[in-house]
C-alpha cells in the first residue's frame, strides 16, 4: 500500500468505491466520471505504478486481469463489444499512478481514439 495512492485506499476500503468484481489480487469498480454508460476500472490490488513497472514473477496477475475482464464481459453481457484502455505515462494521460484498465462500453467508441 501506498500511502498517498487513491486506488490503493480503495482497495483497502479506506475510500469507499462502487466494487464490481473482487478476486484475490484484482478489483473492480466504476469510475467516480464515466466517459461511457459502462465506464469500469480494473486495478492491481498491490501497488504497481503502471505497466513499465510489472515484474516477470507477475505474469499470473496479468492473467487475472484478462479473466477479470472476461468476467466482467459477460456480467454486464458485453456482447455488442467493449474497449480496454490503459494509459500509461504522463503523455497518455495516466493522471492515477496505480496500474489500472479502463473497460468503456454502451455507446459507439470512435477509432482511434484522442
Ligand atoms: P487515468 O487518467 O489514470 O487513466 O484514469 C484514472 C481514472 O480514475 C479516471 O477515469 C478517474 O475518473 C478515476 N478516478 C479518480 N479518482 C477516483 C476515485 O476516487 N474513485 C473512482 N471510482 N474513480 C476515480
Ligand atoms: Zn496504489
Amino acid at each position: 500500500m501506498t500511502a498517498d495512492c487513491i486506488f490503493c485506499k480503495i482497495a483497502a476500503e479506506e475510500i469507499s468505491a462502487k466494487i464490481v468484481y473482487e478476486s484475490e489480487d484484482v478489483l473492480a469498480f466504476e469510475d467516480i466520471n464515466p466517459e461511457a454508460p459502462v465506464h469500469l476500472l480494473i486495478i492491481t490490488k498491490k501497488h504497481i505504478k503502471n505497466i513499465i513497472e510489472l515484474a516477470d514473477y507477475d505474469s499470473e496477475l496479468f492473467h487475472n486481469i484478462g479473466l477479470a475482464i472476461k468476467k466482467l464481459a459477460a456480467d454486464y453481457q458485453l456482447d455488442n463489444g467493449f474497449r480496454i484502455v490503459n494509459n500509461c505515462g504522463i503523455a497518455a494521460g495516466q493522471s492515477v499512478n496505480h496500474l489500472h484498465f479502463h473497460l468503456l462500453a454502451g455507446r459507439d467508441l470512435i477509432w482511434p481514439p484522442g
